[in-house]
């Protein structure tokens, strides 16, 4: 095995079996504190010949293949169980793929990960894209039950897919997350500038939050800002990191706020 091309089914199963995947987990900020408020978990696979072989070359492979299902699986229960060692108040997100949706047990899948790791179900947010949306009424039901559960359900990439803007009549999300190509080119001028403000505008009427993924400058997160974006996600503010880094990260950030939160403003002078 010489190229990242000829790997397959049987390349990823083993993968699987042997340790070879892990998850790496980006921090997503508060745009108005700069706080983390949870992290997305990232698929990596370091191939013993290959190196790292990129979740944009495997994914769409096993999704082909059907191997994300168990792969899926995998994320899940792993991101639930780390995220269970977390301080209480960070989410975790995981991306899933529109084949594991069409599995009918998969909010049930869902429901025992929460179980097993303890996590309970407002911590954890799925990430679906619009490709989700080509799975009919077995993807519509997926989408109710895991809401039902009370986890929350983003749309990931919002406007990179070729749906029609209707679905959003009979869908509830939780959140949106804008795509970086959208923020790539707010430096080029006003019609990415004004794609994004129409993007929060319609969020805003359907209820739903808005992460703006991608931030590489502080010129891109201040134009964020200011158009309204809730959240913030990109190498500006935090690449992926392994998971103990990363909880080390959430923990030292809690203890800072329980600090301030204990330390006075300003030292009171007794009235003379
Ligand atoms: P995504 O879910 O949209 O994840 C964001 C991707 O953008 C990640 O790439 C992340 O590393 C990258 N990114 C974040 N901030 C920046 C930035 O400031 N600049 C740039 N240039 N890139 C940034 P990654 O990890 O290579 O993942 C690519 C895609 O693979 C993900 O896009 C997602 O669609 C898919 N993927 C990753 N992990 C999983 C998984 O566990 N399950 C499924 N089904 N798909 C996954
Ligand atoms: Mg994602
Ligand atoms: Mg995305």
């Amino acid at each position: 095995m010489s190229r990242v091309e000829d790997l397959g089914s049987a390349d990823i199963r083993a993968a699987l079996a042997e340790g070879a995947l892990s998850l790496a987990y980006q921090p997503i900020v508060s745009a108005a504190t700069g706080a983390i408020t949870g992290c997305e978990a990232l698929l990596r696979w370091h191939h013993p010949i290959l190196g790292a072989v990129q979740p944009a070359h495997f994914v769409p492979l096993a999704e082909r293949t059907g191997d994300i299902v168990p792969l899926g699986a995998w994320v899940l229960d792993t991101a639930c169980r780390q995220a269970a060692t977390w301080p209480e108040d960070y989410r975790v997100c995981v991306n899933v793929s529109p084949v594991q949706l069409q599995e009918p047990d998969f909010p049930a899948r869902v429901a025992a990960a929460l179980r097993a790791s303890g996590l309970t179900a407002a911590r954890l947010e799925l990430e679906l894209t619009e490709g989700v949306l080509m799975g009919g009424a077995v993807a519509l039901n997926a989408i109710t039950g895991l809401r039902a559960l009370g986890v929350s359900v983003a749309l990931d990439d919002f406007g990179t897919g070729f749906s029609s803007l209707g679905y959003l009549q009979h869908l509830a999300f939780d959140r949106i997350k804008i795509d970086r190509s959208f923020i790539r080119a707010l430096s080029e001028g006003r019609k990415s500038r004004f794609l994004i403000r129409t993007m929060h505008d319609i969020a805003h009427h359907f209820g739903m939050a808005v992460t703006a993924e991608g931030i590489e400058t502080e010129d891109e997160a201040r134009m964020l800002r200011e158009i309204g974006s809730a959240e913030l996600q990109g190498f500006l503010f935090g690449r992926p990191l392994p998971g103990e880094a990363v909880t080390s990260l959430l923990r030292e950030q809690t203890r800072g706020k329980r600090r301030t939160a204990r330390s006075p403003r300003s030292p009171k002078r007794a009235a003379p």
